[in-house]
This record gives C-alpha cells, structure tokens and sequence, in this order.
C-alpha cells in the first residue's frame, strides 16, 4: 500500500470508529412518567419517578421532582399508573391450547394437527402473553410438538413475530409408562408427548440431545397418574428412578443449565429431590421432610394452583374425587412451604389452561391462600429473574436491566386483580401495547 492509501485507509478507519462511538448517543430515548414504581426487588413502592430508557435498556431511575430528562426524548405519561417489571411465568405450554375434550382433547393436538398449524397456535399463544404484560416465559415443553419452540424463539428473537423472552425446555423427558398418548391398542406404537427413556444412559442421552437442540431448561416429569388411595391419599404414580434423573441432572448441570421437575407427592416427589432437581412443578402434596429438603438444597417450588381447578370430572367419578383432593393438598402444601420460606415462583401451567384466560389470575390464587401482594408480585419479577439466572436484566425496573416494563391502573398490592388487565407493555425498549390508563 502507498502512503496516500494508508492515510485514506486510517482516515476510513477513524471515520468508522467515530461512528461506532457516537452510535448509542443515536438510540432512541424514552421518558416514562410513572404514579407508581413497584420495581420488582424493593419491599416498598415510590411515588412519582422518572424512567429513562435508551435502546433496549434502562438507563435511570429517578424521582420526577429532581429528574433530568434529556433533550430530544419521547416522553410517555403514565403518570397515573401504576409500573413494574415486564412479568415472568415460569410454567407454560406454548403449545397446548387447553384442549377441549369436545373437540379430540389432547390426542387430536398430537394425531391430528400439523406441526405448521400447532406453530401458528403457538405464536398466537405468545402474543397473548405479551398483551397481558408478560415479557419473559418460562415454557416447559411443547407436548410432541419437538423442538418447535426453539424456532418460536427465535422468531420471536429475529423480529418476525412479537413475543416474551423465551426460556424453553423442548421435549421433556419420562419413562415408559410415564406419559400419553395412552389406552391405544397395545399393538400400536403411539407417540408420546415427552422423550420416553428407560435407564440412566438413554436418560443422559435425551438429555444430551435437547441440550444439544436448543434446550435453556430440561425437563422431567418424575410423577404420572394419580387417584385415590385406599386411605383417601393421593398417590402419584413414580416415573424416573433416582439413578436415571441424576444421569439427567448431572448432564444438565455440566451445561451449566438446570432441571424443572413435574413432581406431585410421594415417592415421586421425594426421587426428585434427591436426584437434585432445581425446581419442583406443582408440588400438590408436599410432606415435611420435601419442605426440609427444599430448604437445604435450595430449591424452588413453582406451585401453578390455578390450574388445578379448571376442568373437573364430574364429583362422584373416581376421576372428580382425585381432582378434588389435588385441589385440597395443594392449599396446606403451598401455606405451608410459604411460611417455611421457600423459595415459591409464579407459574400458571397456561396451555393447561386456555390462553384466552387471563395469566394473572394465579396471583389472586397466591394472595388468597395466604401471600402478601408484594411477594406474589416478586415472585413474577425478581425472584424468577434469579432461578432463571438473569439477575438485574429482567424482573426489575432497575439501570442496566432490560428496559422490560408494564402498567396497570390502580394500585396491584391494594388489589392484586388489576394485574389482569396491563394497559401498557414495553419489551426491550420498545412500546408493545399502549391503552393509557
Ligand atoms: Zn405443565
């Protein structure tokens, strides 16, 4: 190269890297005005704040009477709303519908639907999360859909469709026996709706598989069927032995990733905590000795109660009577374990329940059977934020989190029912929804 190029090449260099300095100066800045501030982490609301966002992330928070707001910055008045973090729900299924029995229940979603229009359900699903204020999910498999919701995610992730953040499990895993399509001919080799493995390799092996294809969680269902008992007990039909979860979670933990699983009571439930899953899904009948253990290894209790009490079978079937006990275990497991201090997470099993029910109802469920609103509201912001791993990005209105924010009118830890109707939903920094309240 000649001199002249050199100095025009360093000339192109400089102009460029100028540009690239200047370029977060070029971000769009917000300023949100907000009544109320309930930022996810804080035992206490503020009144009157000020948020700056620039690009997809928040940049200050500050009191409104000493706020500086930058020159050239959209200002958005919710000044007589309610804030907080975009909400997070641990548990659910993108693609499940709520299945109507009338029309083939869960069996059709697998026999019958095509994969395309099971994606476009879900991306449907995802949508109504987000309208209601949900900017991250949780959601823990996809019901013999494959792996249809890493490429949901990164739709959602690459701009082609509105959606939460997605944190997702793929398959799932249980055992023969463990899960449906189910009362076929025994001459029918039925699909499953999770990964079927028997013994500790086929175990590691799905595991590794999912983890491979995409997986933020794995998923195992360490409980199946359950009736009652000759003594009026639940019992809960065990899948996994410990040995085959530990080759799952031990695979798992290698990913530096971590293990949700499906656990109703019993020896199912106690299998799961010793072969050292992360979190417990809905945990209807937790004993003693599992609140204990949770305590001492950490881990969390993702409750979904709302879920069980859609859709019971008539009271007088076998059927309505275990539907009933799951509901009356469930209250003294969920007061219980709340006043032992365990670490309880929001979670509804949406999918399980239609997606056209509100999402927050599960908070109303939390603050009945005994959960300060305060709680309940952190345990959909910050503390999920922390078991998925994402401390300060989400489930805080907070600088340097993910500017992930909503709005309700009225005040949520007077009434919890308001968080059932979010009127303004900002994910990443940009407006999804505005109905100023
Ligand atoms: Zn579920």
């Amino acid at each position: 190269m000649k001199r002249f190029e050199w100095i025009l090449f360093l000339a192109l260099c400089l102009t460029a890297a100028a540009q690239t300095t200047s370029l977060p100066n070029q971000q769009p800045v917000i300023a949100i005005r907000a009544g109320i501030l309930i930022d996810g982490e804080s035992d206490k609301a503020r009144q009157a704040q000020v948020i700056i966002v620039r690009g997809n992330r928040i940049e200050s928070v500050s009191d409104a009477a000493t706020a500086k707001i930058p020159a050239g910055a959209t200002v958005i008045d919710l000044s007589k709303a309610t804030l907080l973090p975009g909400l997070i729900d641990s548990h659910t299924h993108i693609f499940l519908q709520g299945e109507d029995p009338a029309q083939g229940g869960y069996d059709a979603n697998i026999l019958n639907a095509p994969l395309a229009l099971r994606a476009a359900r879900a991306t449907v699903s995802a949508r109504r999360a987000l309208e209601q204020g949900f900017t991250t999910l949780r959601d823990v498999e996809t019901e013999g859909a494959g792996y249809g919701d890493v490429g949901i995610k990164q739709a959602i992730e690459r701009g082609y469709i509105p959606g939460p953040r997605l944190f997702v499990a793929t398959r799932a895993i249980s055992t023969t026996g463990g899960y449906p399509l189910e009362g076929y001919a025994p001459e029918l080799d039925m699909p499953k709706g999770a990964q079927i493995v028997d013994g500790p390799v086929e175990a590691r092996k799905a595991a590794r598989e999912q983890l491979d294809h995409g997986a933020d969680w794995i998923k195992v269902y360490m409980t199946h069927r359950s009736w009652v008992g000759k003594n009026g007990e639940l019992v809960s039909q065990p899948t996994l032995t410990v040995d085959e979860l530990r080759a799952i979670v031990d695979e798992t933990h290698g990913w530096g990733r971590k293990v949700a699983c499906h656990a109703y009571g019993g020896i199912g439930l106690h299998r799961a905590l010793d072969g050292g899953c992360d979190s417990i899904e809905h945990g209807l009948d937790l004993d003693d000795a599992a609140i204990s253990q949770m305590l001492k290894q950490g881990t969390w209790y993702v409750p979904t109660i709302s879920v069980y009490y859609t859709d019971w079978a008539a009271a007088d079937s076998p059927a309505g009577q275990r539907d009933r006990l799951r509901a009356a275990l469930h209250e003294p497991s969920f007061k219980k374990a709340l006043k032992a201090g365990v670490r309880i997470v929001f979670g509804t099993d949406m999918g399980g329940i239609p997606w056209t029910e509100p999402i927050a109802q599960e908070f109303s469920r939390m603050v009945e059977l005994g959960m300060q609103p305060m709680d309940a509201i952190q345990s959909a912001t910050s503390r999920a934020a922390t078991m998925l791993e994402m401390d300060g990005k989400i489930g805080v209105v907070a600088p340097g989190a993910f500017a992930d924010i909503v709005a309700v009118s009225g005040d949520p830890l007077h009434d919890i029912k308001v968080l059932e109707n979010v009127q303004f939903v900002m994910k990443d920094g940009k407006v999804f929804k505005s109905e100023k309240p």
